[in-house]
């Protein structure tokens, strides 16, 4: 979708006897189709390398990311929760020292009904006791820390490799009730495969998180700049540490069934920021993405 918001204040000029026109600032949003659990990139074309960017969309910040090949892009999500309707997101910037960018666009996020799935785990996963409650609050904060940080460096280079590629993992988004109690929805795909099976990352980043939550179990979370990361959930073992660099296709860890779980799989998640997006539509994004 090409967004036809408002462009004002746009420097043109011509020069030399060529008549080199510098081209107008362009913005494009893909997907086209936006629904709650969709990842989407604004992307500005046309403006200086000097720029300095800023933007939001339902009220996160856009962190600019400037490309080998000139463009800008922000990924954003509309989380799983997100109301269907239409929402303004906004980018403004100067570059070459007078030109400025303000900028109004619209998105529309249409709905979507998620199936739901009726699912039976240990008690103590639905009720936990409540010698487990300052943990676990603990760690939602300390996951909730990260998403808020934007790393403002680009560590997604444009490979992928889709975890345990074959394994559909269609239970996205979908609403759960666990031993016959609503909890939050699904917010990533669950992907079977047998203990044991190596886990490669999904895109370049850095590792953010390698520890043993008590809902994930073992869990590794991927920064892979500009506020985008992935999740590898229920690890029967985590092969990296906090703070190296992975390249996509590392082995990360291995598929287990630690934390809140029917049986061994790979949860695979994807955030922006706080949205919970839907891992595999992200990847089609990052592909090719330098
Ligand atoms: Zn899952």
């Amino acid at each position: 979708m090409v967004s036809r918001g408002l462009v004002l204040g746009l420097a043109l000029f011509s020069c030399g006897p060529a008549a080199v026109f510098a081209a107008a600032p362009s913005i494009q949003v893909v997907p086209a189709r936006l629904v709650p659990g969709t990842a989407l990139r604004i992307t500005v074309s046309g403006i200086g390398a000097d720029a300095r960017l800023r933007g939001t969309l339902l009220d996160t910040q856009l962190v600019f990311l400037r490309g080998p090949d000139g463009t800008w892009a922000a990924f954003a999500g509309i989380d799983l929760d997100t109301p269907p309707g239409v929402y303004i997101f906004e980018v403004s910037g100067e570059w070459d020292d007078s030109a400025t960018l303000e900028h109004a666009g619209e998105i529309t996020v249409v709905a979507r009904d998620y199936p739901t799935e009726q699912l039976k785990v240990a008690g103590k996963y639905v009720e936990p006791p409540p010698e487990v409650a300052a943990r676990i609050a603990l760690e939602s904060a300390e996951l909730k820390k990260i998403w808020a940080r934007a790393t403002p460096e680009k560590f997604y280079d444009g490979s992928t490799m889709r975890p345990l590629a074959g394994v559909a993992g269609r239970n996205f988004g979908r609403r759960r009730v666990f031993n016959g109690k609503p909890r939050s929805p699904h917010s990533g795909a669950d992907l079977a495969a047998p203990v044991g099976t190596p886990v490669p990352a999904a895109a370049r980043g850095r590792v953010a998180l390698a520890r043993e939550l008590y809902f994930s179990g073992n869990l590794v979370v991927l920064d892979h700049g500009g506020g985008v990361y992935t999740l590898y959930a229920h690890l029967s073992r985590m092969d990296v540490a906090e703070g190296t660099m992975v390249a996509a296709g590392d082995i990360i860890g291995q598929v287990g069934a630690t934390g809140r779980v029917t049986g061994p799989h790979l949860h695979w998640g994807a955030r922006i920021g706080e949205a919970r997006v839907d891992p595999g539509r992200l990847l089609e994004l990052l592909a090719g993405d330098r």
